[in-house]
């Protein structure tokens, strides 16, 4: 039987002319941290040399800024000087020792950059930084395009083989683009030929010194998702523009970071915006790279065969899988580590200024020091539990050599993440079980399901060690009257709701507006219909259209009526949802907000009665009503569970907390994946 090439667009060669690259996936730009420093810079080289050898057609680094006044924040990378390019040759030689191409993206923040030196078009101050750029005199607006030709000049030198010129995303250059931004009256401003003269200038002027032979793409942002953002005339009219000017590659842009629509994240649909690269196919003559929420090899191949784009930008799933082209290659796709666009270990540590790393993946940047090398010391460990912490635990274990049964009281593998894969705008969830259940089979770990394990049974079973992954109880908050409210089928845990389907009325009280409390309430005002998963529904709930038709590509939300009404309620007087994820508590928060839910907080719970949920406010417990609700959810955190531990220590086995039931405090599947994957590495 002969077997078809799986993804013959997707891992087709594409012929720039003077080179030629060898396939059709392009790894986006991602700020990781380790651009900062040169000293990272071995770290930066062999994370990007992982994936060169995973098969990536292409790789964009990580912004580096062609000047001070283009900082993203004080003294992020910066490529200026013939020093600077010697120390990224380390990087580029890395990258071609493993046959890979890799562009230097050239980031210049404008208005926003963290710093008293940023620059742009007007002054006028961005949304989301304190700081009011200073306004460019024509001879500045000449420096700053002068800075962005020598940055690439200096990446030619440094063994880069090319530039992305970051023309969207809000930043510099796509500040002159739109009025909202630029009101200057010169040849920099005014209408639209005179605003698009920055980006074309730049492409030109690179062009001429970087000489033919050198990849130009200019990141065009087709879609600014901001009220008077171009419209799409504009748009063609740019990219015809930078397409003469000698750009190699245009690549999508989508949204600018001000934007109050959902990009990236997990509860945007797959491939959202392919539509709009789609848009501009037979507009130019260059290859189109389309992007955002691309994160599986099927939906790029679907993505080249509709001829949305010639090529497919791809950044968070190579941070979760070095080898996602390779196994797409070698029909081992339902091996990748699938990117579940959580952002909690990459763009949220990127704004705390922290390294990148990736929640399903602790090696992503890291790839120096966390390493998982086979043992010379074989043994036998059982592992307790299959949510996360286990999973990782038991299947680097026995990628390491050992012996691992995996212990599961459950049917089924996976923890809380089955509770999670059910939030609607929580699919990709099911990604990581399926990920997990097929390295289970790969790596030979022996899972044992429906079975519950007493400490007797571990005794007897004589593991030389025994890893506690056995994760959480819900914590029951002992409001008066629950026990009874319980028996009335009124009070329930969020797991009665989200595991065991238990019903709920149509008014709710969610007590407990944690990560769990929030989720919780967006299952029920969706009441399992996920805009997630229908595009058109989600562009309508967040005011998504054609840039033909708005400026922007951004209207009036239409809002479907909640399935429920709910109130989200906590003791804390600070506002809700204020510690959820640094880039996605907002979307949380206007989700919820979209779907009339009434967030309290400051709340007492005084006591539940058939007729509802009595509560007070503050300290001196003012203000006391009763929500009149049929059903009461409680999300109100949860306790470790490791009854095991002291009975197997006392018989003498050494025993390895992680996860949930090491601390439960402020646990998230980040550091139990974190934790389980090191300890593993060290067994
Ligand atoms: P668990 O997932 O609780 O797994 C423990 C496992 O041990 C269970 O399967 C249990 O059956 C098994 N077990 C226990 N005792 C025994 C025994 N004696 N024998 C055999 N098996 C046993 N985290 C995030 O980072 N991001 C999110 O977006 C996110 N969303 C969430 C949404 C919801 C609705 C929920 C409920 C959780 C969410 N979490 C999220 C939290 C995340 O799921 C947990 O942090 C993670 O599951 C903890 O992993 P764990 O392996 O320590 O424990
Ligand atoms: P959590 O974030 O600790 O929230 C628990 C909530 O319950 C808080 O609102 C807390 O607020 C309240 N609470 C705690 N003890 C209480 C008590 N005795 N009585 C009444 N209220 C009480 O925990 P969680 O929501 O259970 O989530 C568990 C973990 O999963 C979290 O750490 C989170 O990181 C992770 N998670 C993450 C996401 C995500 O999207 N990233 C989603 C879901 C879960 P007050 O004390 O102010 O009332
Ligand atoms: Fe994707 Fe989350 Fe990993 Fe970031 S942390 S790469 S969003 S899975």
């Amino acid at each position: 039987m002969t077997m078809t090439a799986p993804y013959p667009r997707l891992l087709a060669p594409l012929d720039l002319g003077h080179t030629t690259l060898r396939n059709r996936v392009l790894m986006g730009s991602m700020h990781t941290g380790l651009e900062d420093r040169e000293k990272h810079f071995p770290r930066l080289a062999a994370y990007f040399a992982e994936r060169a050898r995973g098969g990536v057609g292409l790789i964009v680094t990580g912004g580096f800024a062609p000047n001070v006044a283009g900082w993203v924040s004080p003294f992020a990378g910066r490529l200026a000087t013939h020093h600077a390019a010697g120390a990224h040759r380390q990087i580029t030689d890395a990258v071609h020792a493993e046959d890979g191409k890799i562009a230097l993206q050239i980031l210049h923040a404008g208005r926003y950059g963290y710093h008293p030196l940023s620059v742009s078009a007007s002054r006028i101050k961005s949304p989301i930084t304190p700081f009011a750029p200073r306004a460019l005199s024509s001879a500045g607006v000449e420096r700053q395009i002068a800075a962005f030709v020598r940055c690439a000049q200096l990446a030619r030198e440094a063994g880069y083989d090319g530039v992305e010129v970051m023309g969207s995303e809000g930043y510099f250059i796509n500040q002159f683009l739109v009025t909202h931004t630029n009101r200057r009256d010169d040849k920099w401003g005014g209408d639209y030929a005179n605003r698009m003269r920055l980006p074309v200038e730049i492409v030109s002027r690179t062009r001429e010194a970087v000489g033919p032979d050198f990849i130009i793409i200019y990141r065009l942002s087709m879609l600014d998702l901001i009220p008077d953002g171009q419209t799409w005339d504009e748009v063609v009219q740019l990219a015809k523009g930078v397409e003469q000017a000698g750009a190699s590659i245009i690549n999508t842009g989508i949204g600018w970071h001000e934007a109050r629509v959902p990009t990236i994240a997990t509860s945007v649909p797959r491939a959202a915006f392919a539509w709009v690269t789609q848009k501009m196919k037979g507009e130019v003559n260059i290859p189109l790279c389309t992007t955002n929420r691309i994160n599986d090899p099927a939906v790029a191949e679907q993505i080249l065969t509709d001829d949305c784009a010639d090529m497919v930008s791809m950044a968070r799933p190579l941070l979760a899988d070095a080898e996602f082209v390779v196994k797409a290659a070698h029909n081992r796709a339902d091996e990748i580590n699938t990117c579940i666009a959580c952002n909690q270990a990459c763009l949220d540590h990127t704004f705390k200024l922290k390294t990148a790393t990736c929640l399903v993946n602790p090696r992503a940047c890291h790839e120096t020091e966390l390493v998982y090398t086979p043992t010379s010391d074989i043994k036998r460990y059982a592992v307790v539990g299959a949510g996360p912490a286990g999973l990782a635990c038991a299947t680097v274990l026995a990628e390491r050599g050992h012996h691992v049964d995996l212990y599961e009281a459950a049917a089924e593998i996976g923890g809380q993440f089955n509770m999670a894969k059910r939030i609607p705008g929580k699919e990709e969830f099911h990604q990581t079980l399926r990920y997990f259940q097929r390295r289970i089979e790969v790596t030979g770990v022996q899972l044992h399901l429906n079975t519950p394990v007493s400490a007797g049974f571990l005794i007897d079973a004589g593991h030389d060690g025994v890893v506690l992954a056995s994760g959480v109880t819900p914590r029951d908050p002992q409001i008066p009257g629950s026990e009874e409210g319980r028996a009335r089928g009124q009070v329930l845990s969020y797991v009665d709701v989200l595991l065991r389907g238990n019903p709920v009325g149509p008014k709710v009280a969610v007590v407990g507006a944690g990560g769990i409390g929030f989720d919780v309430a967006e299952f029920l005002v969706h009441d399992g219909q996920s805009p997630t998963l229908d595009l058109d529904v989600w562009q309508r709930e967040w005011g998504v259209t054609d840039p033909a038709l708005t400026r922007g590509g951004v209207t009036r939300p239409q809002i479907e009526a909640p399935a429920r009404q709910i109130h989200l309620l906590q003791r804390k007087s600070e506002s809700l949802g204020k510690r959820l994820g640094k880039t996605t508590g907002w979307i949380h928060r206007a989700a919820l907000k979209m779907k009339q839910v009434e967030m309290l907080a400051g709340v007492n719970y005084e006591g539940i009665s058939e007729q509802g949920l009595a509560i007070s406010f503050g300290e001196k417990r003012e203000r006391a009503i009763l929500l009149e609700v049929n059903t009461i959810v409680l999300c109100t955190g949860q306790d470790p569970l490791r009854e095991l531990e002291a009975p197997l220590q006392q018989a003498g086995i050494a025993v390895h907390r992680v996860g949930g039931a090491d601390v439960a405090a402020e646990l998230d599947a980040k550091r139990a994946i974190d934790q389980s994957s090191r300890l593993a590495a060290r067994l």
